[in-house]
């Protein structure tokens, strides 16, 4: 499976825009297109993240290649520490914390030249946004359940709901019919995988978590689902 982006976190934090988890089986048809070779400089991603979020330095600290200029086979980009260089490696996985800054790494390959500009920044913006809810930079719980899928299923699903809002709210411009629908893909898959397991455990947790998750079969906007944009002095916390 070579094209789309999935998000995922692998043991000990490190998050990556990959192409590896079940996410993607639910995607596969979506994406037809053939990927080739862009190229894609860490100055192009930051331009477009400060086109929408003059602080995002406050949370991504430097943009770069990897060890390498193109993408290796498994993943498009991904967070990583302060001087980390692969979102592969878990030991170079991000920080997480109130006030943490990571590093973005990106590769001339990251996005496939038929995506449109509304696409670019939409992956754009849910990185900056996974960067800035592991600093506890949104009003939002950053918790953790003990296992890593779920972990996973659960900042997955709350960043793939913030850029659906988004891009229902015209943010990143006009995307492509098979765009729209793998987000809302993407988000479905997070998000119901997290929901089972929430049912599973403690049923009584979504009236708590499914604030955060609006159902994806309704229509997602900015009205009643949107993230506080400045945190209160004690943001909503989770366990780390
Ligand atoms: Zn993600």
């Amino acid at each position: 499976m070579e094209n789309g982006y999935v998000w995922t976190v692998r043991r000990r934090g490190a998050l990556l825009l990959g192409t590896t988890g079940a996410a993607l089986l639910c995607a596969a048809a979506l994406t037809s297109q053939p990927a080739r070779a862009a190229d894609l400089s860490p100055d192009q991603v930051a331009g477009l993240l400060a086109s929408m979020h003059p602080d995002y330095t406050t949370y991504i600290h430097e943009i770069r290649y990897g060890r390498s200029r193109l993408r290796p086979l498994s993943i498009y980009a991904g967070l990583v520490r302060p001087g980390g260089t692969d979102p592969r490696d878990a030991d170079d996985g991000p920080r997480i914390g109130r006030g943490v800054v990571n590093d973005l790494i990106v590769y001339a390959d990251t996005f496939e030249p038929w995506r449109t500009p509304a696409w670019r920044l939409l992956i754009a913006d849910h990185e900056y946004f996974h960067a800035r809810h592991l600093a506890k930079g949104y009003d939002l719980p950053l918790v953790g359940f003990g296992v890593a899928s779920v972990d996973t299923d659960y900042l997955e699903a709350i960043a793939w709901q913030y850029v659906t809002r988004r891009a229902a709210d015209g943010v990143y411009g006009t995307l492509s019919r098979a765009e729209s629908a793998e987000v809302l893909s993407r988000y479905r898959c997070y998000y119901e995988d997290f929901r089972r397991y929430v049912f599973r455990t403690q049923p009584s947790a979504w009236a708590h978590y499914g604030r955060f998750l609006p159902d994806p079969g309704t229509r997602i906007t900015s009205a009643g689902s949107a993230p506080t944009e400045e945190p209160p002095p004690e943001a909503a916390g989770g366990t780390r």
